[in-house]
């Protein structure tokens, strides 16, 4: 690595809400970051305002805070390099696109929208359908290598409107060593004349990127691959202005779950899982479903994020951020496009929800139920459910019959399981619970291994029909913690209240 102090930033456009693979992007950042004690900036690169979507710059920065991937400088944090808001710095572009002009990097382009599509429709007509501003068709455009210079100076003067495109040099190949996917070469014969500066007098994304990336002393890009084709154009505008080139690392692509083509905004709600951190609601009135409103927790979701692309290199799957950050390294990062696995992203959260503490999952229930139930209770309801639930939210639909009494019996079990007799032996079983002095769960087991004996019955004929008694339900965890967390009262009023409401089933 070089001596430079390592700055990186994730700069997204707020054209929409944060796909997840956005935040992978930021995560990797962060974790690069922290690694080799650097730094990490979020930018918003807002020049594109025809793209500009009202509340996404808000969403992306309120969905990376949720993630825990928080950044050293960036909007709303301040820091030496500021503004971070591109359109904040805008007065600043425009002399660098200049001073392209001037060194003859880059020239001013006069041809409007409307002469640009006649070209275009004509090159189709002619069979080229992949027309574009290049080396060879700019000697017959309206510019300022084709015009002369009292002319150009005469169209400036008269404020018409122009763009200022790059001159991309002829049969060149450039090549730049990308982290992740070794040399990359690419010849400048197959890259157009990039429009760096545009007539509403707001620079591109590729000037205003490069300029930034420069004034914040950025060390390391690290960013999406789509962005890869762009990257050949950055190397030569950073050789223009006669800058060094940061480092460059282009992650991996995020694949549908079966690994056919990119993972994209619609493909969430249509396959049943979430593809944004958080909810997000378009201004035509779609809404996107969001990990954070999904109960999923951040930190799961990081962990499974991190593995997209990732790996440690050995069979340890389950990392804090801040253990993230010890470890990454973009060296493990792969080359192949990281498929998107649902069922692990649920197992992930599965993992971080046993690992929560039952005092902690109890403050998280009661906020759920308005603060209405002792925490002791809770606690127990946590402890007792926690191993069947992903969600907090599965601790309290599973284990409502902890909270209520229930209102419905499985129908299966009640179908199978009971018979003609099942009322007398559920009434006789509940005698022997009204008669126990103590309601420990040790307690009510004993007594019920003393009835199954007295009964001459098997544990299978007996246990599901005291759970449908007191849970309604066909499974969960142990009958005899069930019965001690209710309580002696309780537990036999809904052994009568259930006996009653079966009556008709015998
Ligand atoms: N603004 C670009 C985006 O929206 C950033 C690409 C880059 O990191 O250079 O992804």
């Amino acid at each position: 690595m070089s001596d430079k102090p390592v700055r990186v930033r994730f700069a997204p456009s707020p054209t929409g809400p944060l796909h997840m693979g956005g935040v992978r992007t930021a995560l990797y950042n962060y974790l690069f970051a922290k690694k080799n004690n650097g730094t990490f900036i979020i930018r918003i690169e807002d020049t594109d305002q025809t793209r500009f979507v009202e509340g996404a710059q808000e969403y992306i920065l309120d969905a990376l805070k949720w993630c825990g991937i928080h950044a050293t400088e960036g909007p709303g944090i301040g820091g030496n390099y500021g503004p971070y808001i591109q359109s904040e710095r805008k007065e600043l572009y425009k002399p660098f696109a200049e001073e392209l002009v001037a060194n003859d990097k880059a020239y001013y382009a006069f041809d409007t929208a409307e002469e640009l599509d006649n070209v275009r429709a004509q090159a189709k007509a002619m069979g080229m359908p992949n027309w574009q501003y290049n080396t060879v068709t700019r000697m017959s455009l309206k510019n300022s290598l084709t015009l002369s210079a009292d002319e150009v100076k005469r169209r400036l003067e008269n404020g018409d409107q122009y763009v200022i495109r790059m001159k991309m040099p002829r049969n060149i190949d450039v090549r730049f060593e990308d982290i992740i996917r070794g040399w990359v070469v690419v010849n400048t014969n197959n890259l157009d004349d990039k429009v760096l500066f545009k007539s509403d007098g707001m620079p591109t994304y590729h000037l205003a990127n490069i300029v930034d990336d420069h004034l914040m002393e950025i060390s390391h890009v690290i960013r999406g691959e789509e962005w890869l084709p762009s990257a050949p154009l950055h190397v030569l505008l950073y050789d223009a202005f006669g800058w060094d080139c940061p480092k460059f690392a282009h992650l991996p692509l995020l694949l549908r779950p079966d690994g056919n083509g990119k993972l994209s905004k619609r493909d969430g709600d249509r396959l049943g899982f979430p593809v944004f951190p958080t909810d997000w609601l378009s201004a035509e009135g779609e809404k996107y479903t969001g990990y954070r409103e999904s109960g999923y927790f951040p930190e799961a979701f990081v962990n499974m994020l991190a593995f997209l692309g990732w790996n440690p290199g050995t069979t340890q799957e389950l990392f804090s951020i801040e253990e993230l950050a010890e470890i990454f390294t973009l060296e493990r990062v792969g080359k192949a496009g990281a498929k998107f696995d649902a069922d692990k992203t649920k197992w992930f959260q599965q993992q971080y929800l046993r690992n929560t503490s039952n005092e902690d999952l109890a403050d998280i229930l009661s906020q759920k139920l308005n603060n209405k139930y002792d925490k002791d209770a809770l606690v127990d309801v946590a402890r007792l459910m926690k191993e069947r639930a992903t969600f907090v939210e599965d601790i309290l639909t599973e284990g409502d019959y902890l909270l209520h009494r229930p209102e419905n019996f499985d129908e299966q079990t009640v179908s199978k399981k009971w018979k003609s007799d099942s009322a007398t032996l559920m009434s006789d079983w509940n005698d022997r619970l009204k008669s126990l002095t103590d309601f420990y769960p040790s307690t009510i087991e004993v007594a019920f291994k003393s009835f199954l004996e007295a009964k001459q019955l098997g544990i299978g004929a007996v246990l599901p029909l005291f759970r449908l008694l007191i849970t309604g339900a066909g499974m969960g965890p142990s009958m005899f913690e069930i019965a001690s967390f209710i309580g002696q009262e309780e537990c036999v009023e809904r052994m009568y209240e259930g006996l009653e409401k079966l009556k008709s089933h015998s």
